[in-house]
Order: C-alpha cells, then sequence, then structure tokens
C-alpha cells in the first residue's frame, strides 16, 4: 500500500520523477550520460549557490561526508566541530575516525549554534592550527536549523576549510555557497530535492580544490579529486546509480520549473503549519523559536504518551509514517517532515491523524483543532506568498 510519508528522508517522491527510473539503462561511459551528468552538474549549482564544480557519488549522504573530509584533511589535523544532534556529532565521530584531532563547541538541544561562541572560539585560535570546520545546515534529529549566513560572518577570514553537511537542508531554503565562503557542502538525493535515496551531491571551492591537491591522502572509491577528474569527461570514476539519476535529473527540472522562491515558500509553510497544529493541541516543538527548521518539525511528546505506540497507530490506521526521536530523544520527540511530494491535503491529513492518536492516548476529546490550525495558517502561507 502507498503511504504517506513524513518521515525526514527518503520522501515522497512525485510520479514522473518515479516513472524517469523505468527507462532503459544507458552506457555510463556514452554521450547521452555525459549530457544527463552535465545537466545534473548545472542544475545543482545555483541550488548550492555556487560557480564552482558539484560532482555527484553513488552513495547516501554519509558518503558524500567521509568523501569531503577524507579529501580534504590528513590525519592528525585538528578541526572544530559544532554539533547541534546526531547528525553534527556523526560528521565528528567520521572525523575521529579518519584520524583527526576534534575540538567541538557544545550546543544545547533544541538550539541552533551560537555564531558568537563559534567567533569566540575562532579567535582563540591565535596559532590559526584549526584546519576546518565541520557544520551541519539543518539538523534533522532536533528539527533545528543554523543560521549560515551568520555562521559565515562568525568565521570570517580564519583560513580553516569549511565542511558543511547540508543533506537534510540544501533546497528548501536560500543556500549561498560562494558568498559564504564554505569549501565542501554536501547534499543528497532523497530529501529536499525529492528523488530516490542513492546519490550524494558534493560542491567543491576552489580554494577546497587547492587543499584536496596539497593532500594527497590515502583515500580510493570516495576520493573527490577523481570524482571531478572523471566528471569532466562526462562521466563518474565507477559504475554509477544510473536510475537514480534520471530520477534526480527529472526532479531538478521540476524544482527549477517550480522556481526556487515557490519551494522555499512551499518548505516555510508547512513547517509553520505542522507547528501552528501543535500549538492548537498543546504540543511543545522541540526546536527553539529563533531555531526552527523548515524541513523538519520536532515535537515533543506529552509526558504518557507512548510514541512507539502512536508511530504504530498511524502507519497501521492511515499509512502514514513519521520519525520518532534518535539517541537521547528516543520515546520524546516525534518527527514530521516537510520535504517530498506532499500536498497541503497530506499536511492537514498528517497533523490530523496525529491529533487523533494523541488524543486516544491522552483520553482527551478529539475536536479536529490541529487540522484547523494547519489549514488557517497554510491558507495564509499562501497568501503571503502569493
Ligand atoms: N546529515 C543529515 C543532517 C541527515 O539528515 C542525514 C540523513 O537523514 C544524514 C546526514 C545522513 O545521510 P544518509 O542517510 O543519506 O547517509
Amino acid at each position: 500500500m502507498k503511504q504517506l510519508l513524513f518521515i525526514p528522508g527518503p520522501v515522497a517522491v512525485a510520479p514522473e520523477v518515479l516513472a524517469a527510473c523505468a527507462r532503459p539503462m544507458i552506457d555510463h561511459r556514452g554521450p547521452e550520460f555525459a549530457a544527463i551528468l552535465a545537466r545534473i552538474r548545472a542544475g545543482m549549482q545555483p541550488i548550492f549557490g555556487t560557480r564552482g564544480d558539484v560532482v555527484l557519488l553513488g552513495s547516501s549522504g554519509t558518503g558524500g561526508l567521509e568523501a569531503a573530509v577524507s579529501s580534504l584533511f590528513s590525519p592528525g589535523e585538528r578541526v572544530l566541530a559544532a554539533p547541534v544532534g546526531v547528525f553534527g556529532r556523526r560528521l565528528a565521530a567520521i572525523a575521529r575516525t579518519w584520524g583527526l584531532e576534534v575540538d567541538e563547541i557544545a550546543t544545547e538541544a533544541g538550539a541552533a549554534l551560537d555564531p558568537a561562541a563559534l567567533a569566540a572560539r575562532l579567535a582563540a585560535d591565535g596559532g590559526r592550527d584549526i584546519a576546518g570546520i565541520l557544520l551541519t545546515h539543518n539538523e534533522t534529529s532536533t528539527g533545528v536549523q543554523n543560521d549560515m549566513a551568520a555562521i559565515a560572518r562568525a568565521i570570517g577570514d580564519h583560513p580553516a576549510a569549511v565542511v558543511v553537511d547540508s543533506v537534510s537542508g540544501l533546497g528548501a531554503s536560500p543556500f549561498a555557497m560562494d558568498d559564504w565562503r564554505f569549501d565542501v557542502v554536501v547534499s543528497a538525493s532523497q530529501k529536499a530535492l525529492a528523488a530516490p535515496p542513492g546519490v550524494a551531491m558534493v560542491a567543491v571551492s576552489e580554494r577546497g580544490w587547492s587543499r584536496l591537491a596539497a593532500h594527497p591522502n590515502r583515500r580510493f572509491y570516495f576520493d573527490l579529486g577523481r570524482a571531478r577528474e572523471f566528471a569532466a569527461l562526462g562521466q563518474t570514476p565507477w559504475t554509477p546509480p544510473v536510475s537514480v539519476l534520471y530520477a534526480l535529473e527529472e526532479a531538478i527540472a521540476r524544482y527549477a520549473a517550480a522556481g526556487p522562491e515557490a519551494v522555499f515558500a512551499r518548505h516555510a509553510g508547512y513547517a509553520h503549519a505542522i507547528r501552528s497544529a501543535a500549538a492548537a493541541i498543546g504540543i511543545d516543538v522541540f526546536s527553539r523559536p529563533d531555531a526552527h527548521s523548515v524541513t523538519v518539525v520536532a515535537m515533543k511528546a506529552p509526558d504518557g504518551v507512548d510514541v512507539a505506540a502512536v508511530r504504530t497507530a498511524l502507519r497501521e490506521r492511515y499509512a502514514i509514517v513519521m520519525g520518532g526521536g534518535q539517541a537521547e530523544l528516543k520515546g520524546k520527540i516525534v518527527r514530521m517532515g516537510t520535504m517530498g511530494d506532499l500536498s497541503p491535503d497530506d499536511v492537514l491529513a498528517g497533523v490530523d491523524a496525529l491529533d487523533r492518536e494523541l488524543a486516544a492516548q491522552m483520553s482527551r476529546r478529539y475536536e479536529g483543532r490541529a487540522r484547523d490550525a494547519a489549514a488557517r495558517a497554510l491558507s495564509e502561507a499562501i497568501l503571503t506568498t502569493a
């Protein structure tokens, strides 16, 4: 049965995009593939906000992050990680696994990275020992989005190479990699671009490529330099996920046809509607008011609510799938994503089903307040973006 996916990836994929996967195979070293690769790379540049090179890896987002860390830094170098949740911690873990010395800036769960705290840490690095800064654009585990423009200002002219995980952020809100002087930004096909999983998109600055050339590390499959050399030939070094690339090309074409502003407004509008629904039924949002993500809303489970039971009921009664909490937030939050081929009616159905199941668990009357509040918020959002 078709499910309504509100997990923050993989997301609901539009029928035209799914249908593209069914096209016949082609030679991945032939001219048709080269043309597809060129269109995807060119289509991704404005989404990253870069005029630089974008390479595609046959992997999920984590492969792109590992490629970024291992291509830019050598074991023993010092990097500063600024995690605001599970995925930021995972990026720091990749760096440690690669043998880097990792310092961390601590941030309370639900808060965004404080640019002033980052600026202070960098100002204290008089010897310029910090070779890299590891950041998360959108932290999917807590529903927090960092203010990347403010963070870029905080980094200022510190020479560290900046790696940004924008796996669950890119495409859903404005992103200006070149203006913000980030060196490697990583995203993935199954999030805001709403294609199936299987491709990591990795944008690298000129400074990033120079750093990479100066660091001949031992790496093979996830070598960004090799990916760039082959991209110049219209190829990938290894056999690519051709079907997912067909779909990604179609998804980028749909994105461009809708226009980025409309896509940004859709994500922001849905997130606002979900937060309004939560407020209407007395549910607190986990992220701080100045830190809300537009791609995922994390809602605190009221005392006594069994999150696993709510998620099971949603799945079995309504074919609606929402996320739970990860790590220390397991059992404490419900996460509802806004990415993917979702209509306003889908969002209303999602918050309504959640309201019904929470009402049943909390022995309160279901009155449809979440749905009403979300509908009002959506109509306001449409009015303000028309
Ligand atoms: N980073 C963030 C912020 C994510 O949300 C995810 C996945 O949800 C990842 C990294 C890992 O990406 P993947 O599962 O595509 O490897």
